[in-house]
């Protein structure tokens, strides 16, 4: 490396320059050529001792190998201190680096820069539709502000799809905020699944917290979701999103969010007392008319009735009292460690500095963890059988056989709970028998089962199989009595059995048309994905996954062939076309593509139909001319309306959305 040294400056013409480090060379500079004159075979300087080596700037460079280590563990979220740290150890010392902290900074700044360069909002689209492409199932949908930025933007993938029609009778809609440097509010919609594990069904970023963008984001998650409404949607309780759910799931219970609740609690009501009656009034499982007793005499013993907080909640305790939720199913929303577990979870992954695309990425790693914490579970579920205990000995098999753990231990309770059971009477009404029962130490209680023994029908009036989905102990104790040991089929909630993800109950993938093939698609991803995930471990696994795997596409292609009266091989493949790759700057280009598109409208409404792609009808509407030549899969990724979310018209644009997201050519 060549260099001026300060030291040798000696006048006009003469320069010095350092040669480092063997020789020193004085020069004159006659008409543009340096002549040597002197040559000091001496250092000028100290020379740097070896613990101050790695730090030369000439002795420092990042390998290509550095640059790839870190660029992983960068992708696992691993902080930069600790990513040095890490380094360091692993190559004996920070001496023995060849790049400093500040360089390894620099390396990461710039790769942050390089991945955004055309701007965030395009990063994150073009990486979304890079996913588009390879998992025929993600679909995401975003909104343009009026002055021509990301708006909000909604995602979900194929396995979301497929677990929000299993179970997504039950949805919580959580919004949480410093996820990103644009401090847009993150909402995750989740749910609980087989194992009273939390799901994810999706992913928002949202412009605003106002009404129409709810209505926005909800509109696109049922349109994308098949038309699959949830049964009960579980809030923090906000106002907007409460009157945005009221407006697209009429239908649906609202249910409040018992961790949100008590947090709320905490920081409006300072009385620590009154936290402990809130609690009670909240899980305990009063009657309606001892709730309202028990909390006008605990409110009015702590001299709370002028609060405001209270008021306000009091009003609303349809959303939020067991008294008055019992009978709605819940899928296990009472305990109120889901939400908590959730926001705490998703948090650790997230930073208020972070880009959307690195929002996206983040995100992405959650859900894999969720995914493999059921998969784990799902494996000890199949494979590990519980002792028995309970006395009940056929009962309690079949139940173990038939349920996930988790829910399994529930079962267990209300078998255990038959011994507890005071016999009251037994009657019969033409073909119904009548059984009634209390419990020892609550005789006043009574509870009355009805049984049909025709078509093995067992219903009892305590709520427990509305509200939990599993039979009650009066139930087990009816069917002790009649000496049945399987559990009725009516009483058997599909969503909590250890095969409620087998595909060979799927009935949504029954349904006809692009839906269908769509959640079909689903299903048969998420079932390729956990073969993977089994046949990867062992070789031999993997051997055996690889032989089955090869006749089944055999088998599939040949019914493929026979049924279209062609001839079996790869040649016919060839009609299918490449997808579309994605594009880097995607999102100006679809500007021009969604203008040119929308042009002939006279009305102005920018919708064109996802079938065909001409403007002015939709695929609802679609004569089924395609103008393309090709039958389109309504999914990829998508612009919505985003003026006419400005303009007030959401409700009508953002429930026909326009899609001009991925055609494929379809053999
Ligand atoms: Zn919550
Ligand atoms: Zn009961
Ligand atoms: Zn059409």
């Amino acid at each position: 490396m060549w260099g001026v040294s300060t030291g040798f400056w000696s006048g006009e013409t003469f320069s010095a320059i350092d040669r480092a480090p063997d020789m020193l060379s004085t020069m004159i500079v006659l008409s543009d050529v340096w002549k040597v004159r002197t040559i000091f075979d001496e250092h000028n300087h100290e020379l740097a001792p070896a613990m101050f080596s790695h730090l030369l700037p000439s002795h420092r460079s990042m390998s290509n190998g550095d640059k790839a280590q870190v660029d992983s563990m960068k992708q696992f979220g691993i902080p930069t201190a600790k990513i040095m740290a890490y380094m360091a150890g692993q190559s004996g010392g920070y001496g023995m680096l060849r790049f400093t902290k500040r360089d390894l900074y620099n390396y990461i700044h710039g790769q942050r820069l390089a991945r955004i360069s055309d701007g965030d909002a395009v990063a994150t689209i073009s990486y979304l539709e890079g996913k588009a492409n390879a998992d025929m199932t993600t679909v995401a949908r975003y909104t343009r502000t009026a002055d021509d930025r990301l708006g909000s933007l909604f995602w979900v993938d194929g396995e979301m799809m497929s677990d929000y029609q299993l179970f997504g009778d039950v949805m919580a809609f959580d919004s949480t905020y410093r996820s990103n440097k644009y401090k847009k509010p993150l909402v995750v919609f989740s749910g609980s699944n087989h194992h009273k594990q939390t799901t994810i069904f999706g992913f928002a970023l949202l412009e605003d917290e106002e009404v129409r963008t709810y209505r926005w984001l909800l509109l696109n998650l049922v349109d994308v979701m098949g038309e699959k409404t949830p049964c009960v949607v579980v809030t923090d309780g906000d106002k907007a999103m409460r009157a945005a759910i009221a407006e697209v799931f009429p239908a649906a219970r609202h249910r409040l969010c018992g961790w949100h609740l008590e947090k709320n609690c905490v920081q409006r009501v300072k009385d620590t007392e009154f936290r402990k009656v809130f609690k009670k009034a909240m899980y305990a499982n009063f009657e309606v008319e001892d709730f309202e007793e028990y909390w006008k005499t605990a409110v009015e013993s702590l001299g709370l009735q002028n609060n405001s907080w209270v008021q306000q909640t009091y009003e609303v305790k349809e959303s939020w009292a067991t008294a008055y939720l019992r009978g709605t199913f819940c899928a296990g929303y009472r305990t109120t460690s889901r939400c908590e577990g959730i926001n705490a979870y998703i948090k650790g992954f997230l930073k208020s500095t972070d880009s959307i695309l690195e929002l996206v990425h983040s995100l992405d790693r959650v859900v894999k963890v969720y995914r493999n914490n059921e998969v784990t579970v799902q494996f000890y579920s199949t494979y590990y059988s519980p002792v028995l205990t309970t006395g009940l000995d056929s009962i309690e098999l079949f139940a173990s056989k038939l349920y996930t753990r988790a829910v399994f231990r529930e079962v267990k309770k209300q078998i255990k709970g038959v011994a507890t059971l005071l016999f009251r009477g037994r009657d019969s009404i033409s073909t119904t028998v009548v059984y009634k029962f209390s419990r020892m130490g609550a005789p006043g209680r009574i509870h009355k089962v009805l049984f049909d023994p025709d078509d093995k029908k067992i219903q009892c009036d305590c709520s427990m199989w509305n509200s939990e989905g599993i039979p009650c102990s009066h139930i087990f104790c009816v069917m002790k009595y009649e000496g049945l040991e399987q559990i009725p089929d009516s009483l058997i909630l599909r969503r909590w059995c250890k095969d409620a993800k087998d595909s060979r109950r799927m009935p949504v993938t029954m349904r006809p048309g692009d839906e269908g093939r769509m959640l079909r698609y689903a299903a048969l991803s998420s079932a390729t994905s956990l073969v993977a995930r089994l046949g990867s471990d062992e070789r031999e696994d993997f051997e055996f996954a690889k032989e089955s795997i090869a006749s089944l596409i055999d088998k599939l292609r040949h019914r493929v062939y026979e049924r279209a009266g062609g001839q079996p091989g790869m040649s016919g493949w060839k009609a299918m076309k490449d997808p579309v790759v994605a594009r880097t700057k995607g999102a100006p280009k679809r500007k021009k593509e969604f203008d040119q598109c929308s042009q002939p409208d006279v009305r102005g409404k920018r919708r064109c139909c996802t079938k065909c792609g001409t403007p002015g009808h939709t695929k609802r509407t679609c004569s089924g001319y395609c103008a393309r030549g090709v039958s389109g899969i309504g999914n990829g990724v998508s612009p919505t309306d985003g003026n006419g979310s400005h303009d007030g018209s959401a409700a009508a644009s953002a429930s026909l959305p326009t899609e001009l997201g991925h055609a494929y050519e379809v053999i």
